[in-house]
């Protein structure tokens, strides 16, 4: 049995990932499970899966009495205690936004697995994760699809065969509006994914292209590439999930309908594949035809000023990410229109995006430094929507 401590278990992946165990009851077994905040959801998984562990990372929120043989705590330490825990095997971070760094640096630490949903650990704390992975011989399997995808292509390959590899992006449900048309949507309609079902910041990322900005940063720490051979192109039916491309010219792809749970299962059972009906529905008429175009860089500049930040290295990805999960709050609370998400991480790159990251101090400090400087260009813009209405 390969035993699972889920962090994040009410979000979005964590949902999905414990519909994938429950499938598998046989070879997976859940033995802690984190949430945020979401007390009410989490007893209810509790009393489904009974882990031995359950965490509020939220402190100061009332734990829940009984949960059979299930012990409860609360606050960071009990997170970390969870992910660094030696009665676990499989630590699946999917924790939303800057908070997954610590986790994914106490299980690398602690020699396990990580199934990494929690793209902001990598593109925060990019060389910690990998130093950390080397340190204590926890390895890092990716649970976002185009990284899984290219997992997937390479199984087999020297990283020396590798030329270049490209990720795919549905291009969100604004592709082909222009700059000007993108001042008029609003946040309902950004979350309206045409081919991904998934939480709220993330969906809006999709939608700016942020999403494959981060991914590309992502893919740098994973894979050991040159951002020169990093590329995307924007592929609407999402069912290519990354390219990889050999020295040979080959080209290798990993094709699926969408569903996050074939790299949640990927990421537990790999190198290893499980037999899964469920997830065995590829039609490629009914996936056809597949096309391809460039990305848009007018409509969505979101997505170079990250590839940059990635480029620039040090605190400028930091700076880009905690920018960004600023932009993303304001525009959902209707503060600043869509294009200015890109002015507000624009601004803060600008202000605060130099500095080296030695250790987790300088990550928290460059993510504070990068919020501080977001709110401030955020709340300029606002006041001049405020004025102008
Ligand atoms: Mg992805």
């Amino acid at each position: 049995m390969i035993r699972v401590a889920i962090l994040g278990s009410t979000g979005s992946i964590g949902r999905s990932a414990l519909e994938v165990i429950a499938r598998h009851a046989d070879r997976f077994e859940i033995v802690a499970l984190a949430a945020n905040r979401s007390a009410e959801e989490l007893t209810a998984q509790v009393r489904r899966f009974q882990p031995a562990r359950a965490v509020l990372c939220h402190d100061g929120l009332d734990l829940p009495n009984g949960g059979g043989r299930t012990v409860w705590a609360s606050g960071r330490s009990a997170l970390l205690d969870v992910a660094e825990d030696p009665e676990v095997d499989v630590v699946l971070n999917a924790l939303v936004g800057a908070v997954g760094l610590e986790p994914t640096l106490a299980a690398l630490r602690a020699g396990h697995r990580l199934a990494l949903a929690n793209k902001e650990s990598l593109v925060a704390g990019g060389e910690l994760v990998m130093e950390a992975a080397a340190e204590g011989g926890g390895e890092v399997v990716p649970i976002d699809s185009e990284h899984s995808a290219i997992l997937q292509c390479r199984e087999g390959y020297p990283a020396s065969s590798i030329q270049r590899v490209v990720l795919t992006a549905s291009g969100g449900p604004f592709r082909g509006m222009t700059r000007d048309e993108l001042w008029r949507v609003g946040p309902d309609e950004a979350l309206r994914h045409p081919t991904w079902d998934m939480g709220a910041k993330i969906t809006i990322d999709s939608a700016t292209l942020a999403n494959k900005a981060l991914e590309v940063i992502e893919a740098h720490y994973l894979y050991g590439l040159d951002y020169d051979a990093i590329d995307a192109v924007i592929h609407p039916q999402s069912v290519i999930h990354s390219f990889v491309e050999f020295v040979d010219g080959s080209v290798l792809a990993q094709l699926g309908f969408p569903t996050m749970e074939l790299p949640i299962l990927y990421a537990l059972s790999y190198p290893e594949r499980v037999d899964d009906p469920v997830l065995r529905t590829y039609d490629p008429v009914r996936a056809s035809p597949l096309t391809f175009e460039e990305i848009d860089h007018a409509s969505f500049p979101l997505f170079g000023l990250g590839a940059e930040a990635g480029r620039r290295g040090g605190c400028a990805p930091v700076v880009y990410n905690a920018a960004n999960e600023i932009a993303v709050q304001a525009f959902l609370e209707g503060r600043i229109r869509f294009p200015e998400m890109a002015d507000v991480v624009s601004e803060a790159l600008g202000r605060v995006g130099d500095g080296q990251i030695g250790d987790v101090e300088d990550v928290s400090s460059a993510d504070r430094e990068g919020r501080e400087a977001a709110v401030e260009a955020a709340r300029k813009l606002t006041g001049r929507v405020g004025a102008s209405s």
